[in-house]
């Protein structure tokens, strides 16, 4: 029941794959409600064929309850677009403030690392896979807490872990995924250590080397070969290790996260 009528839209806070994302506030004298409007065009949506990749967004993120993931209160469509209803991250984009400030404090790292496995363990629990994890989508509420956001690359685990679609960003992309291996919930743990690293220390731990193709940076993922600059503590070295692991199984869980070193000393 909800249409653009029933809100003053304010200034543009992001620009997405398929639209803009807009500051919006609900016209209304006793509930003036601040949210996030993300417009979606119809025919790019069509034109670049993302039209399950929306709905999943959509149903995914409306089923979802967690202080450190960015909520849907609902969503429409007109004649030309979809809009989702979301709730405001407030402090915007961790990408902005990382690249702000060229790399965060092992403290700060963890803290964040805490909130997002905190999420993605909620997540999991309710068999999702978010597939892109990475300081994009990774969004700060107004107390500077996360809020994992963008939900289009999310699937139902395991129904569809067979399928094999090289999904997400090349550094963050797992061994078993660049392998054509059928693939689970485990790829976000990997994500989670590619998350820790470039946090840590400003860069990919794989390389961003792309000239000549993706071929060096799978090569390097495939052999997990990660070189940890000197000043990185060795309770960081460890925890990015242990869910840096070629093999899935071995990743560490992330119910266990919070009893790691690194994260209980910065606690
Ligand atoms: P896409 O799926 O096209 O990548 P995103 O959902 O990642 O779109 O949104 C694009 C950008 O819009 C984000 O990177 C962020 O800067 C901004 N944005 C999206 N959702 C919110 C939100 N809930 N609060 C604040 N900013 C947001
Ligand atoms: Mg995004
Ligand atoms: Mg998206």
């Amino acid at each position: 029941h909800w249409s653009l009528n029933n809100f003053d839209i304010g200034r543009p806070l992001g620009k997405g794959h398929f639209g803009k994302v807009y500051l919006a506030r609900v016209k209304s004298k006793t509930d003036p409600f601040i949210l996030v409007l993300k417009c979606l065009t119809k025919d790019e949506v069509i034109t670049k064929q993302v039209q399950m990749q929306v709905r999943r967004e959509i149903e995914v993120m409306q089923s979802l309850r967690h202080p450190n993931i960015i909520r849907l209160f609902g969503w429409f469509h007109d004649s030309t677009r979809i809009f989702l209803m979301l709730e405001l991250a407030g402090k915007g984009e961790l990408f902005k403030q990382l690249a702000k400030k060229g790399k965060f404090s092992e403290r700060r790292s963890s803290q964040y690392i805490s909130q997002v496995a905190s999420g993605l363990n909620y997540l999991h629990s309710k068999n999702i896979i978010h597939r892109d994890i990475k300081p994009e989508n990774l969004l700060l509420g107004m107390n500077g807490e996360i809020k994992i956001g963008d939900f289009g690359w999310s699937v139902y685990s395991p129904e569809e872990n067979s399928q094999r679609t090289l999904a997400g960003t090349l550094s963050y992309v797992s061994p078993e995924m660049i392998l054509g291996q059928s693939y689970g919930k485990a790829i976000d743990i990997w994500a989670l250590g590619v998350l820790t690293f470039e946090l840590t220390c400003g860069e990919e731990p794989f390389g961003a080397d792309t000239t000549g193709g993706p071929r060096l940076v799978h090569q390097r993922i495939c052999r997990c070969d990660i070189r940890f600059p000197p000043y990185l503590s060795l309770e960081a070295k460890d925890f990015i290790q242990s869910l840096l692991r070629f093999r899935p199984e071995e990743r560490l869980p992330l119910d266990q996260v919070d009893q790691q070193p690194w994260i209980a000393s910065h606690r």
